[in-house]
């Protein structure tokens, strides 16, 4: 079996081929070439941790595997990254072991492939003003992958830590974009693509902020209880998921779901956009909203890749397993 461990993984896979794995695994989950399989998640009652597991099989790309991994809150003060994950991926052949890889950083570069893809596919052409919600260590990753499927001109930004919107400053700095801190109402009426990141427990956006044509990519919401998006505006919205099941269970349309103001039936894959089963947005003035709830299939696409890169590269520690 070969190992990447996490301190190489920077150097091996950047946003393009994030963004090519993600998009074709969100394809071949439309086109039922490959699955995932149900999410376990629990508070383990130890360190105040989330531990869990994502899996899944693309039958295309034989990608077999798991993210293994959660939420650490002491880890902070420990020095270490609160989010911790690793993924462990085996031959869809034989069962056995085939590789152990860093997922921290994969983790980040998968979900802004996700919401960038969305952008690809559903944003208005010519999209010129960016919003951010959130200023989290995801925001930055986020934003860095948005800007690459529009010519935007300007990055708007709304915190509920104002103190965090730095980040996105600098990040839009990096870009040569210029940054302004904006009310939600602002974000709403202004930015053509907005990005939610964030850990809210309650509505941000409300159905009311937001005018005209506009994609908007819920990102946050990855869990029962979180909600960053108003259910009426995702009920207003012609809604677009990485997957249906997860959307109504532990992403931003279970409230909508649960008011009975969206079906089931409403929602749409992203896979069957870039398949070309489905339109994507059909007109300037219409909403698009990504429900982007982070599949088991996305890791372990970035982490075939990254491991495929290793071994060319030669960095990839093999071990007799
Ligand atoms: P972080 O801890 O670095 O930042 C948290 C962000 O949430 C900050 O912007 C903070 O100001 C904001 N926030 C905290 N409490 C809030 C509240 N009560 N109301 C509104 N905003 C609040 O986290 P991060 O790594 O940037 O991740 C942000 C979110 O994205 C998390 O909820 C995480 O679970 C989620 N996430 C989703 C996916 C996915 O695939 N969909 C993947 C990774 C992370």
């Amino acid at each position: 079996m070969f190992i990447v461990p996490e301190s190489e993984i920077a150097a091996l896979i950047d946003r393009k081929s994030s963004f090519d794995a993600v998009e074709s695994v969100f394809a071949a989950m439309s086109s039922k070439d490959a699955y995932n399989f149900p999410v376990i998640r629990e508070a383990i009652g130890h360190a105040d941790a989330l531990y869990g597991f994502k899996s899944g099989f693309d039958r295309k790309s034989l990608a077999l595997g798991l993210k293994s991994g959660g939420y650490w809150p002491g880890n902070e003060a420990k020095g270490l990254t609160n989010h911790q994950s690793t993924v462990i991926l085996f031959d869809a052949d034989t069962g056995k072991v085939k590789a152990l890889v860093g997922g921290n950083l994969l983790t980040a570069l998968r979900t802004a492939a996700a919401s960038s893809v969305s952008i690809k596919h559903l944003a208005p052409e010519n999209a010129k003003v960016l919003g951010m919600i959130g200023a989290g260590h995801q925001s930055a990753f986020q934003m860095r992958a948005a800007a690459e499927q529009r010519d935007f001109e300007k990055v708007i930004g709304w915190n509920f830590h104002p103190e965090m919107l730095s980040r996105l400053a600098d990040t839009a700095s990096e870009l040569g974009l210029p940054f302004e801190e904006a009310t939600l109402e602002q974000i709403g009426s202004d930015a053509d693509v907005i990005i939610s990141i964030t850990a809210s427990h309650d509505p941000i956006l409300m159905d009311a902020h937001v005018t005209g044509g506009t994609h908007i990519a819920c990102m946050g919401t990855d869990t029962k209880g979180k909600q960053e998006v108003d259910a009426a505006l995702v009920a207003r919205a012609t809604v677009f998921t990485d997957e249906i099941a997860q959307a109504i269970s532990i992403g931003e349309c279970q409230h909508a779901i649960a008011n009975g103001t969206l079906k089931e039936s409403d929602i749409i894959e992203l896979g069957a956009v870039i398949n070309g089963d489905h339109v994507g947005r059909s007109s300037d003035d219409e909403i698009t909203l990504f429900d982007g709830t982070g599949v088991g299939l996305q890791d372990l696409a970035v982490a075939s890749a990254a491991v495929d890169l290793a071994i060319k590269k030669g960095v990839a520690i093999e071990v007799d397993f």
